[in-house]
């Protein structure tokens, strides 16, 4: 879209991918990751049809859920110095899921946080990607701030709920990026509401955060994405509502915001 093209620096630190969105979130459990795959998914759908290639890039270190909600597992193929990304429901896909045991905690200390996601954000030999989503950890601390720092970001989308708790550590976290020079496309609010089969809509998390958050950051609420059970649904299964139930109104709000960047 035109946001994206318009103040957008195309980037060169990764060799081939244009531009990278990075999706934030001041804390966990607000939906960032289901966010970001379908946001991914959407922009796929899109730059498809120009013959365009998607990826994304889940950096969540000490939860990385992609893998689970792509349905995409097993481990990368390793290059020389670089790893080849997975593929599947035509996106480019690399994780730290992919290179740890799901049973097994990570224990990282402080330096080696910050050394794996240099190593994990440098070394990834995507090819030539359009746009590469990515998924930062929840929070402010050192492993995010050392991921803006190495990755080179065209832009980053804070997610939020409807909620003041959840607003209040979004605008914490979009700060830290702005302090940053991160530049913030806008805010998308998540589990905005409850549609009723009559069509009605309530807003059992409240109302008002997403765009009190834009208004706060002085940027743009994108938009706003249900609450519904297909969501979760999807990205336990690993089908992102994106792909498999296109017209639901969920899906369609996810490719409204991916239009407006
Ligand atoms: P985060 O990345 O912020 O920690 P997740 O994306 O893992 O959050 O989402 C937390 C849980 O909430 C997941 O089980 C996910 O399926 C569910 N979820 C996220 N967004 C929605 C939504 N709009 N409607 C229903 N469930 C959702």
């Amino acid at each position: 879209g035109n946001k994206k093209a318009e103040a957008s620096t195309a980037n060169d630190g990764i060799p081939g991918v244009k531009y990278i969105v990075a999706v934030s979130s001041g804390k966990g459990g607000v939906g960032k990751s289901t966010f970001a795959v379908n946001l991914a998914c959407a922009f796929s759908q899109i730059l498809e049809k120009e013959g365009k290639k998607t990826g994304i890039m889940d950096c969540d270190i000490y939860g990385p859920s992609v893998p689970l909600m792509l349905g995409i597992s097993g481990r990368p193929y390793v290059e020389g110095d670089s790893l080849i990304p997975m593929e599947g429901h035509n996106l480019s896909v690399m994780s730290m899921g992919f290179l740890v045991d799901e049973d097994t905690p990570v224990v990282w200390r402080g330096p080696m946080v910050m050394k794996t996601i240099q190593q994990f954000s440098q070394n990834v030999k995507w090819g030539e990607l359009e746009l590469l989503v990515v998924d930062l950890p929840p929070g402010t601390g050192d492993a995010q701030l050392s991921l803006v720092q190495t990755i080179p970001l065209s832009g980053a989308v804070i997610v939020t709920t409807p909620q003041a708790v959840s607003t209040t550590v979004a605008k914490r976290g979009a700060r830290m990026l702005e302090k940053t020079n991160v530049r913030i496309l806008g805010v998308a609010e998540n589990m905005s509401y409850l549609e009723g089969p009559d069509g009605s809509r309530q807003n059992i998390f409240g109302e008002g955060g997403g765009q009190k958050t834009a208004d706060d950051l002085g940027t743009e609420l994108l938009g706003q994405i249900p609450l519904d059970q297909s969501i979760r649904e999807g990205g336990d299964a690993g089908k992102p509502i994106v792909l498999s139930d296109p017209d639901s109104t969920a899906a369609q709000s996810f490719h409204a915001i991916a239009q407006s960047l």
